[in-house]
């Protein structure tokens, strides 16, 4: 089928929306037509290089839509369900999706290759029919996709997409990575580093964990505002200077350093991020690493001494270390009751056609938390 999609030729360059051709779903996938998608501060990484990833290729991977065919042997969705897409595959079968680790499947750990688990693409250019690369096999920046059926997770026909869609990526990372990846108690003390929808999502973790302190940094003023509407305590503007913000974060610390810190940024300058994490965290404390750095940073200033006589602990968070299968319906179901905010997190709703400036604004930093793209 015919369809319209926003091609990234060449990174830094702008997509090209244009009409493509689409395969109907094989064994085991599913066709949804999307409903919403959200550009996510990770899909820059791959528009700007930092993070390679095969051309020509759909971007996009934080998406919810409904459910209009399926292929042989699907059994968990049906046409007319609706459904969140999440952004990592987990086949349900390898050795870390059967131990609760799916987010290190052995499936998903070959959706960088811009393939079906098959080795196969099912998006074509229409004018020599030459395959377009798939993104996290789920490709969301296009009017329908071809996915997995483990790549779906269906959620009730009350369900509102153009705000559920935030559970396929930025959500969930922030959130799993401060209520899966950590054990916050009641009192804690917590510093958030970068508050886009990732941050956001985690500052919302930890005020639900029940943490005393919540200090939300970031280089804009405009963040540190809504960091505070979703339970920031307190507000570092950074200005990159590791030592000025750590001293600013050890005094609403009393002098100690926070208990966790979480770096929420990734990208070209995770250097700085993250060393300002590991110097505001206390003795004893953990520094989580969930932002996607860029591959030229090949190492971080940590020193081993400080590391081992002050006992600290940092660890890599992928994806939240969600179970999505159950994570995301239980996320629904927090939404429902009110006690996490998807709504404000939506800065932002546009057509496909405008996905290049969706982009600028993404790199501008300081207008949006999420924009998302919205299907007729
Ligand atoms: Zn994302
Ligand atoms: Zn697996």
């Amino acid at each position: 089928m015919k369809m319209k999609a926003a091609v990234m030729y060449e990174p830094r360059k702008p997509m090209v929306v244009e009409v493509v051709e689409l395969d109907p779903p094989k064994a085991g996938e599913v066709l949804v037509k999307m409903s919403a998608t959200g550009i996510c501060h990770s899909d820059l990484h791959f528009f700007a290089g930092d993070v390679p990833t095969p051309v020509p290729v759909i971007l996009g991977h934080e998406g919810a839509g409904v459910v209009q065919d399926v292929g042989a042997g699907v059994s968990s969705v049906k046409k007319g369900d609706k459904v969140v897409l999440s952004f990592f595959p987990s086949c349900g079968v390898c050795r870390f999706c059967l131990g609760g680790q799916p987010m290190l499947c052995d499936v998903g750990s070959a959706s960088p290759l811009g393939t079906m688990p098959d080795g196969t693409r099912r998006v074509h250019r229409v004018q020599d029919g030459s395959d377009i690369n798939n993104f996290s096999m789920i490709s969301t920046f296009a009017e329908y996709t071809v996915a997995p059926e483990f790549s779906v997770i269906k959620v009730d026909a009350q369900a509102p997409l153009e705000k559920l869609c935030l559970l396929g990526c930025g959500f969930t990372t922030g959130f799993g990575s401060v209520t899966n990846a950590i054990h916050i108690r009641p009192g804690d003390t917590v510093t958030c580093i970068g508050c886009g929808g990732v941050g956001l999502s985690a500052i919302q973790g930890a005020a639900l964990s029940g943490a005393s302190k919540i200090i939300a940094v970031d280089v804009h003023e405009s963040k540190l505002a809504l960091a505070k509407k979703f339970g920031a305590t307190h507000a570092v503007l950074s200005r990159g200077d590791v030592r000025a913000d750590v001293k600013e974060i050890r005094a609403i610390t009393d002098g100690l350093g926070s208990d966790y810190a979480l770096e929420l940024v990734g990208g070209a300058h995770m250097d700085t991020t993250a060393a300002i994490g590991y110097r505001a965290i206390r003795k004893g404390g953990t520094l989580c690493l969930v932002g996607i750095g860029a591959t030229s940073i090949k190492a971080l200033p940590i020193d081993p001494l400080s590391m081992v006589m002050l006992n600290k602990t940092v660890k890599g968070v992928f994806y939240g270390q969600a179970q999505v299968k159950g994570d995301i319906p239980r996320y629904y179901e927090l939404y429902k009751a009110g006690k996490i905010n998807l709504d404000d997190m939506v800065s932002k709703e546009m057509r496909l056609e405008d996905i290049n400036a969706g982009f600028e604004a993404v790199i501008r930093g300081d207008e949006v938390v999420r924009q998302v793209i919205r299907f007729s």
